[in-house]
């Protein structure tokens, strides 16, 4: 069984104990990687502090060439990302409506070449026979990143690009479910950038808290639930850690009486079904008017009994398991719930036969504020759709959440439907569309969902700190 190591200081480091990686299609150990500890994690910040002053100095020119050659060398092992991406976290090469390894790692790359060019300005404030103050952008020296396993590869480079475009270093743990695609990405970088520049340590739990208590790191970026985000933000408080969190989304989604149905309903339940439902902005709550509810449930659960679910390695599968057994048994009580409590499941409600993690897609109508699958994120393929009469009450309810991620409107008449989009409470609201990012507009959450922005110019500020320089010119 092939092992991965971990890579500090731009050596591979192995460690005493090992474990192992489950491919979830088959619920079988496929790979193996080294149980990092709290030493590795000194090793590694120890590492990372030692490369911070050169790589900060490097002019930005140079430090945008390197990680555009990051970018092309990403480019030049897809198949290989894609395959490893597949096997660690059961997503499709291909996918419904394209989601799945292929997006991921194309998104990796493209996001490498976006973030290399962006740029931070030095501003000036004033000007004049008294003064010139100027406006800096400094890094901040070490960098955490803790990704989740939904999308490995591209939050990674979420994480790590910008941190490095900035001029920080970076350690980076990658979620334990999902560690052979990040590690494949450090060690391709490695073999770019000065040693200790971006250093990787594989563990658990563990390691994640032994990075937020850390003093020789100065942010955490971090990626997953609000649970644990919250358990970092009091872990970070010792050494006043800057933190982005991007934390858990309950999505709505607003369905208007005006929309044509038959159109309608792929796009709906490819924003549902998004990574098998298991993406942080997926659409995981769907109001729509009573006035075209029975068709459009019924459509809906068409086209999800036709969804083709399977071994993601197989290029014809749509939608492939759930990524561990904890999260299959999480979207089969949820699914059980809403049934003993009179939603009606239209079609799917059953796991699928093999060893591994898979859950038929399901459209639940009848589904109510109040049920778990509603109010809870429910992080798989289930599709609650729920009843509203008028869209004011819609729009109470879908912000009648802790969640504040993500939230979209549905409608022939766009104009009107982005007005109502901006009542809702969340970081993106989308206009017939739902869940789509790009690298150069800022994408977070409010309330429980995150503290900070990625992506683009206000994504990149988030790894600087601000210096102001003023400098007199009458003595
Ligand atoms: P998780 O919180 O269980 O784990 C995420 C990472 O944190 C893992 O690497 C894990 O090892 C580490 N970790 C666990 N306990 C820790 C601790 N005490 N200290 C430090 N690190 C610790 O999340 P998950 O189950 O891997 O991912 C799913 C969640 O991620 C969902 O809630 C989803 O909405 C969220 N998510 C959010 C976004 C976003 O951009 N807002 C994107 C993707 C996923």
């Amino acid at each position: 069984m092939r092992f991965y190591p971990m890579i500090i200081n731009g050596q591979p480091v192995t460690a005493d104990a090992r474990f192992g990686v489950i491919n979830p299609a088959s619920g079988e150990v496929f790979a193996e990687v080294a149980q990092g500890s709290a030493a590795h994690v000194d090793q590694a910040v120890a590492a990372a502090q030692a490369a911070f002053p050169a790589w900060s100095a490097m002019p930005d020119g140079e430090r945008q060439r390197l990680l555009h050659e990051l970018g092309n060398a990403l480019e030049a092992h897809m198949p290989e990302l894609m395959e490893l991406v597949t096997r660690e976290s059961g997503k499709p090469l291909n996918g419904l409506n394209g989601v799945g390894a292929g997006m991921e790692v194309g998104g990796a790359i493209a996001w490498t070449h976006v973030t290399a060019d962006l740029d931070l300005p030095v501003e000036v404030i004033q000007d004049n026979d008294e003064a010139r103050v100027e406006v800096h952008r400094k890094p901040l020296g070490v960098v955490g990143s803790i990704t989740p396993w939904n999308w490995p590869l591209l939050i990674a480079v979420w994480h790590v690009i910008p941190a490095l475009r900035a001029g920080n270093t970076v350690l980076i743990k990658p979620s334990e479910y999902t560690p052979l695609a990040t590690l494949r990405f450090v060690e391709l970088a490695n073999g770019l950038l000065p040693p200790g520049v971006l250093n990787v340590v594989t563990g658990g739990a563990e390691v994640g808290a032994a990075m937020a208590t850390h003093p020789g790191i100065a942010k955490i970026v971090f990626t997953g639930s609000t649970e644990t985000g919250r358990r970092i933000m009091q872990s970070a408080a010792g050494n006043l850690k800057r933190l982005t969190l991007e934390l858990g989304g309950n999505d709505a989604g607003i369905v208007l009486p005006d929309v044509d149905v038959k159109a309608v309903a792929p796009q709906l339940l490819a924003a549902t079904l998004h990574n098998n439902g298991q993406t942080c902005a997926c659409l995981k709550r769907l109001y729509v008017h009573d006035s075209i509810y029975e068709p459009l449930c019924a459509e809906l659960a068409r086209l999800a009994e036709a969804a083709v679910v399977g071994d993601g390695l197989q290029p014809e599968t749509q939608l492939g398991p759930l990524q561990n057994r904890e999260q299959l048994a999480v979207v089969e009580a949820l699914a059980d719930d809403a049934r003993n409590r009179g939603a009606r499941v239209l079609c799917g409600g059953r796991r699928l036969p093999g060893g591994g993690y898979f859950y038929a897609p399901t459209v639940i109508a009848d589904a109510e504020d109040g049920m778990r699958v509603v109010d809870e994120e429910q992080f798989g393929p289930l599709v609650p759709v729920i009843r509203y009469g008028d869209v004011d009450d819609a729009i109470a309810r879908a912000n009648a959440s802790d969640n504040g991620l993500g939230g979209s409107l549905w409608s022939a008449d766009p104009v009107r439907a982005g007005e109502l989009a901006r009542r809702l409470e969340c970081g993106t609201v989308w206009v017939n569309e739902h869940g789509a990012v790009q690298p150069d507009a800022p994408f977070g959450g409010v309330k429980q969902s995150g503290i900070g922005v990625e992506f683009g110019r206000h994504g990149l500020a988030e790894y600087t700190s601000l210096q102001t320089v003023k400098v007199m010119k009458r003595r």
